[in-house]
């Protein structure tokens, strides 16, 4: 083992870890394309893209030579009352690449705050228009919106990851996505019920994230908008996962040509690199805010909002989605997952196989010994992290068409063997 991992993992404490069983990482010496280099020689191919993020694979140089020269020049100053050149352009460039009116940028450091911002901006709306009743927030289940209080009671609260805290949280409202006609209903019912009390709707669109992988189809979305814009309840895309192309789109809204009164950008926004979020409202909720009376105003602002480094970052990521085809490569990927996973819905213990865009998830029934799958896939040089009953793949957009291969095929063969253990009644 590494020494700086033998003396420095007596006092980390690790995300989603149980510390007595499963505390010892791998050690990562260094990245690069599609590839975590680890301390001990390996390498591994990332098939989940560090949580999401590295949609241009790791170190490209486009935007390591943009924070490089933010670095010497202007690393951070605070955002009140001042303001820098990465970040005013990165707000004029989401602008213009976001749908509709979405105009008007606050810049935040992580997903789980975005979302924070986008609860405050929507009630308080309401309250600026003499409606302080609207308050609470409709969510569907299976979803996921982030790790903080707030946020943590619009996830679903049957996913397990923070129903301990139950008590502790507001209480919001979770609904069914209305998928058919008879949902539809419900839906639509549900918000004329509670509209004088409800301030907003928030919807991963098109695929339910950390809530396992859940897809839907853009007639869904699109229904959701409109029943929020006949019943006067804001709509909120969290974005945080499927924004910047994932989904196959640049955003996943415009494939319903949906646009949302708030929606909320993380993840791959730098290209993974460095820690930034912005939650984007429409013109009408921002006028919303312009008043006499100093309450009236949005009261928040972290330390390090907009910090010019992180801005540089997703200025040069912008940059690359243009100077590169990342949406070609997107489709190309989604084609190839569709062809090389297909083989897994024949499997013993494979619930079903779901595609959109560049995310393949291959859902499994029965237990699920996720450890047993994770140290499996590290043994065949890949780094996936399935959760709950789903493995999935989300892969860098540069990844080669060998590399992904590389990749589905182990997910073929590590559920192969799952099979083969399920039918010689060898557990799962
Ligand atoms: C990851 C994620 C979040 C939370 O983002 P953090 O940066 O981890 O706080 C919120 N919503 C969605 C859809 C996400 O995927």
């Amino acid at each position: 083992m590494s020494d700086w991992l033998t003396a420095g993992l007596p006092h980390i404490w690790l995300p989603y870890t149980q510390m007595a069983t499963d505390a010892t990482p791998l050690a990562v010496a260094g990245t690069g394309g599609t590839r975590i280099r680890l301390a001990d020689g390996r390498e591994l191919i990332d098939g989940i893209s560090s949580w999401w993020t590295a949609c241009h694979g790791y170190n490209h140089p486009h935007i390591r030579d943009a924070v490089e020269r933010q670095l010497a020049t202007l690393p951070h100053v605070m955002f009140a009352g001042l303001a820098h050149e990465p970040a005013l352009r990165l707000a004029q460039r989401l602008a213009a690449l976001l749908p509709g009116d979405l105009e008007r940028v606050f810049f935040t450091e992580s997903g789980s705050v975005a979302v924070e911002v986008a609860l405050k901006m929507a009630i308080q709306y309401w309250r600026n228009l003499g409606q302080a009743g609207k308050q609470r927030i409709v969510y569907f289940r299976h979803a996921y919106h982030g790790d903080t209080f707030a946020t943590m009671a619009l996830c679903d609260p049957e996913e397990g990851m923070h129903t301990l805290f139950a008590g502790s949280m507001p209480d919001q409202i979770m609904a069914e996505l209305p998928r058919d006609e008879s949902l539809r209903r419900a839906f639509d019912l549900l918000l004329e019920t509670h509209a004088g009390r409800l301030a907003a709707v928030i919807i991963e669109p098109l695929v339910q994230g950390a809530g396992g992988m859940k897809m839907h189809d853009a007639q869904t979305l699109a229904f959701v908008a409109e029943a929020c814009a006949r019943h006067k309840v804001l709509l909120i895309a969290d974005e945080i996962m499927t924004g910047f192309g994932r989904s196959g789109h640049m955003f996943a809204c415009e494939e319903a040509d949906v646009v949302p009164d708030i929606i909320c950008l993380s993840k791959a926004l730098t290209g993974g690199t460095l820690p930034l979020a912005a939650t984007v409202a429409r013109r009408h909720v921002f006028e919303a805010f312009l008043s006499t009376d100093p309450t009236a105003a949005l009261m928040h602002g972290p330390t390090y909002m907009a910090n010019p480094l992180a801005c540089a970052a997703a200025n040069a990521s912008l940059d690359l989605f243009t100077g590169e085809p990342r949406l070609a490569q997107v489709a190309a990927i989604e084609a190839q997952l569709g062809r090389e996973l297909a083989p897994c819905r024949e499997l013993a213990g494979v619930a079903g196989v779901r595609i959109k865009g560049a995310i393949g998830a291959v859902e499994l029934n029965g237990d699920v010994d996720l450890g047993a799958l994770r140290r499996r896939f590290i043994e065949l040089g890949i780094w996936l992290r399935p959760f709950g009953k789903v493995v999935y793949l989300m892969p860098p957009f540069i990844i080669a068409t060998e590399e992904l291969t590389t990749l589905t095929a182990a997910v073929c063969q590590v559920l192969g063997e799952r099979a083969q253990r399920i039918r010689d009644g060898r557990g799962t």
